[in-house]
C-alpha cells in the first residue's frame, strides 16, 4: 500500500456512487477508471479510490485501509452499534461533513390495518430490519421490549410472509412501503451520505493532501448553496434593498455610468434565491435582476 497516498472509500454501485464521484470530481479530481474496478488513481493529486460495498466503508476506515469514506449515517451509526457503541476503539470514524445527498430516514412501519398510537404499540411485537443495532438503541432508550428479526435484505416483505408484525427499514419517498400495504409509525433516524475521516492520526503527507482535500469539498458545498446575485437599483432603495438580499454579507455597491441615483448592487447570497425574492426585490426598485451560480469559491 502505497503510504503517500491518501486512500477515500466510496461505493462501488448504488444510491451513493453517482453523487460520491460527481462530489469528488467538483473538488477538481481527476479520476482515471482503472480495468479492475477496484481502485480508481486520481492522476492530478496523490489519492486513490476504493470502490466498495458502503457496509464495507465504516471498517475499512477503521482499519486504517481507507482514510475517507463516504457512507450514509445509517451505515456508520449500525457499524458503531454493533461494535460496542460510538467512541469505542473500534469504530473510530469521524463526520468531517454532511454532504446533502442520498437523503432518507430510518423508520418503524406497521401494515396499514394495524392500530398505532405510541413507541409502546410496539411491545410485544416482531420488528424486522437490516439495522438491529440501531433499532435495540431505539427500544432501549423508549424501555419497549420488543422482538428483533434480523434480516439481510427485502424486509418490506417480512409482515406478509408472517415473518415479522413490523419492519425498522429506510425509507425516502414511502413508495414501497405503500406497494407492501405499510405505513410509517416511527422515525429512528435521519440520514444522509457524510463525509468520515479516521480518528487515528495519518501521517504529514497524507494530512496535507487531505486538509488541502477538505478545503476544496468546503468550497463545493459552500458554493451548491451560494449564488451571485447581481441588480441595479436607485440609491434611495438601497436600505431595502439589502434587507431582501438573502443570506448575504454587505454587498459591493457600484455607480452607474450617466446615471447619479442609480447603482448596481453585486452581492453574493449563502440561501437558495427563490422567485418570491425576486419579486419583492423588484418591488422594493430593483431592476435588471441577474443570478448567477458560483463554479468555485475559496473563503
Ligand atoms: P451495497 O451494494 O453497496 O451494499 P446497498 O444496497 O446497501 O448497496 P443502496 O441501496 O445503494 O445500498 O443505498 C445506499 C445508501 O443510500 C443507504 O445506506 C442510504 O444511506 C441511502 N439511501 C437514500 N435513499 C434511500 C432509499 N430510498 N432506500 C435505501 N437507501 C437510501
Ligand atoms: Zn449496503
Amino acid at each position: 500500500m502505497d503510504k503517500k497516498r491518501l486512500r477515500i472509500a466510496i461505493q462501488k454501485s448504488g444510491r451513493l456512487s453517482d453523487d460520491s464521484m460527481a462530489l469528488l470530481w467538483a473538488a477538481g479530481l481527476s479520476i482515471s477508471r482503472s480495468k479492475d474496478g477496484l481502485f480508481y488513481r486520481v492522476e492530478n493529486l496523490p489519492v486513490d479510490l476504493l470502490l466498495v460495498r458502503d457496509d464495507d466503508i465504516p471498517r475499512l476506515i477503521g482499519d486504517g485501509i481507507a482514510d475517507l469514506g463516504i457512507v450514509g449515517r445509517n451505515v456508520l451509526e449500525e457499524y458503531d452499534e454493533a461494535n460496542g457503541g460510538p467512541g469505542t476503539a473500534k469504530s473510530d470514524g469521524k463526520v468531517l461533513y454532511s454532504l446533502g445527498f442520498s437523503k432518507c430516514r430510518l423508520a418503524i412501519a406497521v401494515p396499514e390495518q394495524t392500530g398505532y398510537t405510541s413507541a409502546e404499540s410496539l411491545a410485544g411485537l416482531r420488528i424486522a430490519t437490516t439495522y438491529p443495532g440501531l433499532l435495540n438503541r431505539f427500544l432501549k432508550a423508549g424501555g419497549i421490549e420488543a422482538e428483533i428479526v434480523a434480516m439481510h435484505g427485502s424486509v418490506e416483505v417480512a409482515p406478509r410472509l408472517g415473518l415479522a408484525d413490523a419492519i425498522c427499514d429506510l425509507v425516502a419517498t414511502g413508495a414501497t412501503l405503500e406497494a407492501n400495504g405499510l405505513k410509517a409509525v416511527e422515525t429512528i433516524l435521519e440520514c444522509e451520505a457524510l463525509l468520515v475521516g479516521t480518528g487515528k492520526p495519518i501521517t504529514t503527507e497524507k494530512q496535507q493532501i487531505q486538509d488541502r482535500l477538505l478545503a476544496r469539498i468546503d468550497g463545493v458545498l459552500a458554493s451548491r448553496e451560494t449564488k451571485y446575485i447581481m441588480l441595479n437599483a436607485p440609491l434611495s432603495a438601497l436600505p431595502d434593498i439589502r434587507k431582501l438580499l438573502p443570506g448575504s454579507a454587505a454587498p459591493t455597491v457600484i455607480p452607474l455610468e450617466g446615471s447619479a441615483d442609480m447603482v448596481a448592487v453585486h452581492a453574493v447570497c449563502r440561501e437558495s434565491v427563490f422567485w418570491e425574492t425576486l419579486e419583492d426585490l423588484k418591488g422594493a426598485g430593483a431592476s435588471a435582476i441577474l443570478v448567477v451560480p458560483i463554479e468555485k469559491m475559496m473563503v
